[in-house]
């Protein structure tokens, strides 16, 4: 089941989370009908969403990562909150390329392409935290190092990876996060340096069938890791009809009207999950009844 594991090292200079995420990934997948360079793409930003959404402290917290990139996939966002539920989607879920020379890798990258990445926290304050950074490469992990280090100040290493099975299936999903908190000493950097030099990709550790425990041991190896929980994480959806009504009135009166001048039904769809909603002709007049 998908779960995320976290983790402290070197007595809390270090805080690690790592995550196995393929149910998750896979009802993206499926929501979404997406190829598999979307399906990578959408995996990879999902289970950074679930990590970095369980660094939020309260309960009604909400994070949002945003990509949008000049790439024929558009850009794509997920949403998340602090108990390991996300959600997400990505613009364009059909785009085909053919893998990247060299390593034969899904070219998430490619498909992207240059842009930017958004991160926002709702944290119950007035004015949401918003942080925006240029992509490095668009393969989501880079560029959330990036994030981390130029918004945040949190020298991090962020590590996502997607498997996909032959019938393009999810095969394996998940990722880790390490941060250095301040006052981590040089010989502990180093001593982490080495163990992710170690560490060839995630996808590989993916594919030895590794679980989130095992890939911070490898990680943490020799830092005095310590597990301090496990949060179960799920690709959850809450919207509702009460939530399609009231985008249907952010509409406004004047486009309502029109919808029952026509007299035809309405199908809304979930930009997050793709659930359809019907909305007749007797619901819009009773909503501009409001
Ligand atoms: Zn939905």
């Amino acid at each position: 089941m998908d779960h995320i594991v976290r983790a402290t090292a070197d007595n809390e200079h270090i805080r690690a989370f790592a995550a196995t995420t393929k149910d998750l990934t896979e009802t993206a997948r499926k929501s979404h009908n997406t190829s598999p360079v979307v399906t990578a793409a959408l995996g990879r930003l999902l289970t950074a969403g679930a990590m970095m959404g369980i660094m939020m402290k309260g309960d009604e917290d909400v994070l949002t990562l945003s990509i949008r990139g000049e790439g024929a996939m558009q850009g794509l966002t997920v949403t998340a909150d602090s108990k390991g539920n996300v959600k997400g989607y990505p613009l364009e879920p059909l785009v085909l390329l053919p893998p990247r020379e060299g390593d034969h890798k899904l070219d998430v990258g490619g498909a992207i392409g240059r842009g930017t990445l958004r991160v926002i926290k709702d944290l119950g304050l007035k004015e949401p935290y918003i942080g925006e950074v240029d992509l490095v490469t668009g393969e989501i992990a880079d560029d959330l190092t990036y994030y981390f280090a130029q918004s945040e100040q949190i020298p991090s290493t962020v590590g996502l990876g997607v498997l996909m099975n032959k019938n393009n299936t999810v095969a394996a999903a998940g990722g880790f996060i390490v941060q250095l908190m301040p006052g981590v000493a040089d010989p502990v950097i180093d001593a982490l340096e080495a163990n992710l030099k170690k560490v060839t990709s995630v996808t590989e550790l993916l594919a030895q069938g590794k679980t989130p425990e095992e890939m911070l041991e490898l990680l943490l190896d020799g830092l005095g890791m310590t597990v301090l929980d496990t949060s179960p994480a799920a690709f959850k959806c809450d919207c509702s009809p009460a939530r399609i009504e009231r985008a249907l009135l952010a509409a406004g009166r004047e486009e309502l009207q029109h919808m029952v001048e026509e007299g035809r039904e309405i199908e809304m769809v979930c930009s997050f999950c793709g659930k359809k909603y019907i909305v007749s002709v007797d619901e819009l007049k009773k909503l501009l009844r409001y």
